[in-house]
């Protein structure tokens, strides 16, 4: 039901549904297909890292389609496998960058 990770529930006696995106306690990062282009261009990979390649740069240093289209596959191959949000221990172990942007700063 939905487009979204969410968990919908409905109630007997009430209108419509409520969803409920659990993702520290049900992670479901080994679904994830997501990426994010932000509103700078930048392709990030996976909302709790910094991960991700700068795409405006490089449009703007004159890559092709085809460069543009090889960065992107070479980048989603470094896509995190999960989030750590509850070890952030684990980060140094990944070898990752925690974002420390809001969700309403990246678009997510
Ligand atoms: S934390 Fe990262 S890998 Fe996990 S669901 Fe979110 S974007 Fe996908």
């Amino acid at each position: 039901m939905g487009n979204g990770p969410a968990e919908y529930v409905s109630f007997s006696g009430f209108q419509g549904r409520i969803g409920f995106i659990s993702a520290v306690s049900h992670k479901f990062c080994d679904s994830c297909n997501r990426i994010r282009l932000t509103a700078e261009g930048y392709l990030k990979l996976c909302l709790q890292y910094e991960s991700g390649i700068d795409l405006r740069k490089l449009l703007r240093s004159g890559a092709t389609d085809e460069e543009v289209k090889e960065a992107m596959r070479q980048a989603i191959w470094k896509k995190p496998a999960c989030h750590n949000f509850s070890d952030e221990r684990r980060d140094e172990e990944v070898g990752q960058k925690k974002e420390h942007r809001g969700m309403y700063g990246i678009g997510g």
